[in-house]
């Protein structure tokens, strides 16, 4: 067993676990392998081990491994920061945008979504730390962006996503999920039928998950320290 497929296999057992240790179903909670700074034959790796969904940062670098990996149909996920000059080839090289935190961004990406691919499925980062990070729409404004982004042609809003600040104590990260799960429940008490509560990485997976994560973005622990291309 190859580095790559061993750590796979540790990571769905820590979701497994998780799950179990709070009365939920391993199979609610999804599996997207960060793959940003490793390069396409790290990824072919991962792939050849069973996993399918990858999770890039950067526009340019994820364009390369999307064109060379293409025969292989992964499903990839954009979750850095986006810049609206960037909107048109994200909108055409992706299944999935989790970093949704204006409208003129969702606005461009609608418009953008080439025809004859299926909705672009969208998620709405959410700043639940404060100060201590930049990117995400405040959390008073979430509900207000989520209604318009859930009105756009070609995109499909499913939930939302946080990277909250790093934090060692397991109730301090639980808090800081429960802040999103809270909105995430509002909004589908509103009516918006919201499936997806992006969060989780690989220092605090088992937290997001006792708060309700359906999907964890894992890099670290699946790959190793970050390395530069
Ligand atoms: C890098 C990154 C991850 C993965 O983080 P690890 O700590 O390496 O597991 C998850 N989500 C986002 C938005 C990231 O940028």
């Amino acid at each position: 067993m190859t580095t790559i497929s061993a750590n796979l296999q540790a990571v769905r057992e820590r979701i497994a676990a998780a799950a179990r240790k709070c009365g939920r179903r391993p199979e609610e909670i999804s599996l997207l392998a960060v793959s940003k700074s490793w390069p396409a034959s790290v990824v072919r790796e991962a792939a050849a081990a069973g996993q399918q969904a990858f999770g890039e940062n950067y526009v340019q670098e994820a364009l390369a491994k999307v064109a060379e990996l293409a025969a292989l149909r992964l499903e990839w996920h954009f979750i850095g920061p986006l810049q609206s000059n960037k909107t048109r080839m994200v909108a055409a090289a992706f299944a999935w945008v989790h970093s949704i935190d204006r409208l003129k961004v969702a606005e461009r990406l609608a418009e953008q979504r080439p025809t004859g691919l299926p909705p672009l499925q969208v998620c709405l980062q959410v700043n639940v730390s404060g100060e201590t990070s930049k990117s995400g729409v405040a959390p008073d404004a979430a509900a207000a962006l989520a209604h318009a982004v859930a009105a756009l042609p070609n995109l499909k809003l499913r939930g939302l996503m946080a990277v909250p600040e790093e934090l060692s104590d397991f109730g301090q990260q639980r808090a800081a999920f429960c802040r999103l799960r809270w909105i995430y429940d509002r909004l589908r008490d509103d009516g918006l039928p919201l499936d997806t509560l992006s969060m989780g990485m690989s220092q605090d997976l088992e937290a997001a998950i006792t708060e309700g994560s359906t999907l964890v973005r894992v890099g670290t622990a699946i790959f190793g320290g970050r390395h530069r291309l």
